[in-house]
């Protein structure tokens, strides 16, 4: 038989990592199971666990753990949810989550309620990428808006946005059923109130991603919402960036940059500032503003 059949060869040092690796797994595995049946942990803190030893448990290992629940009380929660046997926390749907936010039995221990965080800043400083990498991050959950502007190509109905007619949005402002709205460039944008409270009790930090003037509401509406504006590493970056973005007439290219430099004159209204000269930088920045915010 050729050699290309054969397995590659395992190092004995890269064996070893991977026997330490899987000992690492076992032992937080084992702690975070400790804790809920000494309910000295809530169920939600343990599935807004980042760590991927935690988000590879099954569901209904760590379900049978909770203190109170059986084997029986497993089943039928696991039933009630759709959530089939072999599903791991890490594959939860967003319904699944929010369904179990309503189990009596999960809610024995306090879940400390996740921060409201509003991130702001210009057009072109690289938001929509930073709320990328938030997206798949467990300890947060990325508000959803509605907006009365057409819908892009690459964008889908309750994934980027709420798709909404200018009839629907007015009737959601008189119901009182956002928590902020603006104006931005000919189309009305909101933030529904309702999803906010259900994720934050989960224990999700709630990230909006919203320009300016909503974010001031938001400072008004919930003193205790936590402020992140971004900002380009220069005026000068910003300015190419700006232009670089799509084939815009002269006009709408100096619209744009007026915008931006009204957009960054507000950056002093803000709990704080985060340059964006490195995503993956910026983003632990936030992670870390969002967990010391956390009241527990
Ligand atoms: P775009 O149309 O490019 O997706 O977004 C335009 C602007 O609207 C961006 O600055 C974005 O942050 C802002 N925006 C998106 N959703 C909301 C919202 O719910 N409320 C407010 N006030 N602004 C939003």
């Amino acid at each position: 038989m050729s050699s290309s059949f054969l397995p590659p060869k395992i190092s004995a040092e890269v064996r070893a990592k991977a026997v330490a690796n899987a000992a690492l797994s076992r032992r937080t595995r084992a702690e975070v199971k400790e804790g809920l049946s000494a309910g000295k942990l809530s169920f939600f803190q343990i599935l807004n666990d980042p760590r991927q030893a935690i988000q590879r448990m099954r569901v209904k290992e760590l379900l049978s753990a909770v203190a109170g629940i059986g084997p029986t009380r497993c089943e039928t929660i696991m039933v009630r949810n759709a959530i089939s046997p072999s599903r791991r926390l890490g594959g939860l749907g967003r319904h699944q989550l929010l369904a179990l936010g309503k189990e009596s039995a999960l809610l024995k221990v306090d879940t400390p309620p996740g921060s409201l965080i509003v991130m702001s800043g210009p057009g072109g400083v690289g938001k929509s990428t930073i709320t990328s990498a938030l997206r798949t991050d467990p300890r947060f959950w990325v508000s959803v808006s509605a907006t009365t502007r057409a819908p892009r190509a690459s964008e889908s109905n309750g994934v980027d946005y709420f798709f909404l007619s200018e009839q629907k949005f007015t009737q959601m402002v008189a119901a009182g059923e956002f928590l902020e709205w603006a104006e931005f460039a000919g189309a009305r944008y909101g933030t529904p109130k309702h999803p906010i409270q259900e994720w934050r009790a989960i224990g999700k930090h709630v990230l909006l991603e919203i320009e300016i003037e909503g974010a001031r509401q938001v400072r008004s509406a919930d003193p205790s919402a936590l402020l992140i504006f971004i900002a380009p590493p220069s005026w000068e970056e910003l300015q190419n960036r700006l232009a670089a973005r799509g084939s815009d007439s002269a006009e709408r290219q100096a619209a744009r940059l007026a915008l931006g430099a009204a957009e960054m004159a507000a950056a002093t209204e803000f709990d704080h500032t985060l340059v964006n000269s490195q995503v993956e930088d910026v983003v632990a920045q936030l992670v870390a503003l969002a967990t010391s915010h956390q009241v527990s």
